[in-house]
């Protein structure tokens, strides 16, 4: 190929066997390789490709698949309003919980997700409030594969991982399946508790009110 006709396109997504540059303007970097019978370098990987033209070098940095929500994943949300009849969250997280329960990784974009009265409990729901609050982050599985999410807590590993007094503000600890008790003043609050929340398999950092790491 004529070098005049390969125009350098910064950020570009490629995909392996793209050309990037011709051999005589750019060395070959990470993620590329050299093509010596067309003179070019190209692509290895899939990923964005970059020039350092003070070093003359293409490399492609690979992408990574993009962490999203799919139906029958395992997902953490905070939630961020109670409804009468729905709770909504959003969606911070995916989480592995097989063998054992670990978080897999941060969401890539913002999803929001919703718990419909009928998918709260394995129970008749009379009052919404007295499963959820405002703040609390949630352990649920997701039912679709579009946002926003439909998601359930019915069965007992889901439900609230980590919630706070309504009063004081301490740390809840779960105390069953339905109640957990503040750690600072005594109070006791329902919830539905997920069973992984008791086990402390799940433990959280939290960052002004963010979850921002768990293992
Ligand atoms: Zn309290």
């Amino acid at each position: 190929m004529s070098s005049s006709s390969l125009k350098k396109q910064e950020n570009k997504e490629v995909t392996p066997g793209d050309i990037l540059a011709i051999i005589e303007e750019y060395d070959a970097g990470e993620g590329t390789y050299v093509d010596l019978e067309n003179g070019v370098v190209r692509a290895a990987v899939a990923g964005i490709v970059y020039y350092d033209d003070k070093a003359k070098i293409v490399y492609v940095k690979p992408k990574k698949d993009p962490l999203v929500p799919r139906a029958g994943s395992s997902v953490i949300g905070v939630v961020t309003q109670v409804k009468h009849d729905v709770v909504i969250l959003d969606l911070v997280g995916e989480v592995d919980l097989h063998p054992v329960p670990r978080f897999k990784g941060e969401f890539s974009g913002r999803f929001s997700g919703a718990i419909n009265v009928a998918n709260i409990a394995d129970e008749y729901v009379k009052d919404i409030f007295d499963y959820y609050k405002l703040g609390d982050i949630v352990l649920a599985r997701v039912l679709n594969n579009s946002n926003p999410y439909h998601l359930t807590t019915v069965p007992p590993q889901y439900g609230v991982i980590y919630a706070t007094c309504s009063k004081c503000g301490g740390l809840l600890h779960p105390i069953n399946n339905r109640s957990m008790k503040c750690t600072r003043c005594g109070r006791i609050e329902k919830r539905k508790v997920s069973a992984l929340a008791s086990s402390k398999i799940l433990s959280i950092k939290i960052k002004k009110g963010l979850v921002v790491s768990l293992s």
